[in-house]
């Protein structure tokens, strides 16, 4: 099969790789029927994130279910699934209570499971995917060609966006701001709204994300960024900041930004990958501030945004603005790196 490896930054390659099999009766094999590249795949790839060696990358797929192991119980060769962007059994004491982010003996596709096996990358033509009944939802038939842009952006993006409104705390009425307008801050958006939150202030300063924005239910769009942003926070909001913050980027200037947009006693939920944070202790103890968030178990989300995407309820899909052959798999990096897209769809 043909997998990608990312060898150094701005160096992405589509290669033959061996066709992967099922190694432990808990595996599934499923055929990749769309992929993409995500915003935490750019560390790598413009060498925030040291490369110490070649590997496998890629972690969001959806597809079809090509081979089960004998003890998968869920699954049916031939379902639809959709896989979050790490796998997890589901069933340990972390899983149960909802942070399958952090399973006992779940992992990160693109590289060994805990027996040492491969597991592959999502950018790819097939994948191995280990404790699959814990990893994998299917829908119920195979869904309308048009809904696997919404059922793949549920992998990751929207997940993490619905994560981090729920470790904001949004609650029906609330007015709501977002820092980010990638395609998790724009995703955060969407969960938001659909929430319920009255007022989704998105913060961009993108003309096409801002549209995306709008479309997924912001109601009032900031461009301005750092104190000038902090300042239209407060202009919006009579002075008072906003009942939930969503962190979608993970740098020290976004959250400090997210914190001063925070009213009193307000609740941080962020998702980004923090690269050079650090939170004012301080400051949130004299404005009761809190931060909750962190790698999004999308697992737990991924059920009740299935059914969401395929009652039509929400179209997360729209995040993606470029739809490429996964042979061209280096132009979809090289476009999202350039800010030439959003985010890039890949088709085996
Ligand atoms: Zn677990």
């Amino acid at each position: 099969m043909k997998a990608t490896t990312i060898y150094a930054a701005h160096d992405v390659r589509l290669e033959d790789q061996p066709d992967p099999t099922i190694q432990k009766p808990s595996d599934a094999i499923v055929k990749v029927v769309a992929t993409c590249v995500c915003g935490s795949d750019l560390w790598y790839y413009r060498g925030d994130n040291p490369i110490k060696d070649p590997f496998r990358i890629g972690h969001e797929f959806v597809g079809v279910v090509e081979d089960l192991g004998s003890d998968v119980r869920s699954l049916r060769k031939g379902d639809f699934v959709i896989a979050p962007f790490m796998y997890s059994d589901n069933s340990c004491p972390h899983c149960r209570v909802g942070i399958q982010s952090a399973c006992s003996v779940g992992g990160f596709w693109g590289g060994p499971d805990r027996d040492g096996l491969m597991a592959d990358g999502g950018q790819g033509e097939y994948v191995r995917v280990p404790l699959a009944d814990g990893t994998l939802v299917a829908t119920r038939e195979i869904p309308d060609p048009a809904m696997v842009p919404s059922l793949l952006a549920l992998s990751d993006v929207m997940g993490t966006g619905r994560h981090a409104a729920m470790a904001a705390g949004v609650q029906e009425g609330d007015t709501v701001v977002v820092v980010g307008d990638g395609a998790v801050g724009l995703s955060g958006v969407l969960a938001a709204s659909r929430m319920g939150a009255e007022r989704v202030v998105a913060m961009s300063r993108h003309e096409a994300r801002q549209q995306i924005a709008l479309s997924f239910g912001a109601t009032d769009v900031i461009a301005e960024r750092g104190e000038a942003g902090e300042a239209a926070v407060l202009r919006l909001t009579d002075g008072v900041g906003a009942d939930a913050v969503l962190e979608c980027v993970g740098t020290g200037q976004t959250m400090t930004t997210a914190l001063a947009a925070a009213r009193p006693g307000a609740t941080v939920g962020y998702v980004g990958v923090p690269h050079g944070v650090e939170l004012p202790v301080r400051t949130m103890f004299s404005r009761n501030i809190g931060v909750a968030g962190g790698v999004a178990p999308v697992r737990q989300y991924l059920p009740a945004l299935r059914d969401d995407v395929l009652s039509g309820a929400i179209n997360p899909g729209l995040v993606f603005d470029l739809e490429l052959p996964l042979d061209e798999v280096a132009e979809g990096y090289a476009a999202m790196d350039e800010r030439r897209a959003i985010k890039t769809m890949l088709r085996p």
